[in-house]
């Protein structure tokens, strides 16, 4: 991409980076600055266990105005979630800086957690995105019918929300899209293999409802040309580059709508 015409970029906001995980710990500060450099002016931490969303929420504490926490239970870790942990994530979510419930939802794919003890995280996470009004960051991987079905309800009760890494095709995304759900896009869309189906599907979504994420460490952009070591959240602009492409529109015109969305839903300070 021209880094030239970085200055007159409009700012980017990334809806996912896991700042806990293995290979981003202890790198925060290089992480932000490089991500400040490359115009991401607004970066979610993704909570995805108690410990993780605790973690995130003192990054969001130590960098206010630009990085905001979720706190919740991911689907794998769903084996361990109990009484106690959900009582400290209500006290995360009472939390301003605490922008979402989640990641959370439903992951049959490989069944970390049985797919019984995933439904009562989930459950227990959808009624408190209802109480506390605060967006959910969704997780959906082969469970789409279950998902759905969970979500319906809370949706009607007035809950909004995001499905993070969104990979699916149109059907799906139309699906989530009519619950009125939010999708969330990451370097996945610059995959030609594995990404064909959300590739075929991006065009035709509306780009009122579309978030930008990296989900770093993970799933690199391969549109970046040279892949060295992991995935950051300076590589945001890569993800908005794809979609651009796909859709046949200006990045700029991409990662202001993006942001602008992304703002709205999770009640980010504008700048
Ligand atoms: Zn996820």
């Amino acid at each position: 991409m021209n880094t030239d015409s970085k200055g007159a970029r409009p700012p980017l906001v990334d809806i996912g980076v896991n700042f806990h995980s293995a290979q981003l710990a202890s790198m925060t500060s290089p992480l932000l600055a490089r991500a400040k450099a490359a115009g991401v002016a607004q970066i979610l931490a993704t909570g995805t266990s108690l410990a993780s969303s605790r973690l995130a929420l003192d990054l969001a504490k130590a960098n206010p105005g630009v990085v905001f926490a979720t706190a919740g239970v991911h689907p794998h870790g769903a084996k361990s979630h109990d009484t106690a942990t959900f009582r400290e994530l209500i006290e995360l979510w009472k939390c301003p800086e605490v922008v979402a419930v989640g990641e959370c939802g439903l992951d049959y794919n490989r069944n970390f957690s049985t797919p019984q003890a995933q439904r009562t995280a989930f459950e227990q996470q959808l009624s408190m995105a209802v109480e506390t009004r605060k967006p959910l960051f969704l997780h959906c991987r082969d469970a789409f019918t279950d998902f759905h079905d969970m979500l319906a309800p809370v949706v009607a009760d007035g809950a909004r929300g995001v499905v993070h890494c969104f990979t699916g095709n149109r059907a799906e995304a139309e699906a989530f899209l009519e619950m009125g759900l939010d999708i969330g896009i990451t370097g996945w869309v610059t995959d030609l293999q594995r990404g064909q189906a959300l590739r075929a599907a991006v065009p035709a979504l509306p780009l009122d409802r579309l978030h930008l994420e990296t989900d770093a460490p993970y799933l690199f952009p391969k549109n970046s040309g040279a892949r060295r070591g992991h995935n950051e959240p300076a590589n945001l602009p890569w993800v908005a580059a794809g979609v651009a492409e796909l859709m046949n529109r200006e990045v700029d015109e991409i990662i202001q709508a993006c942001t602008a969305n992304s703002r709205r839903m999770f009640n980010l300070p504008g700048t």
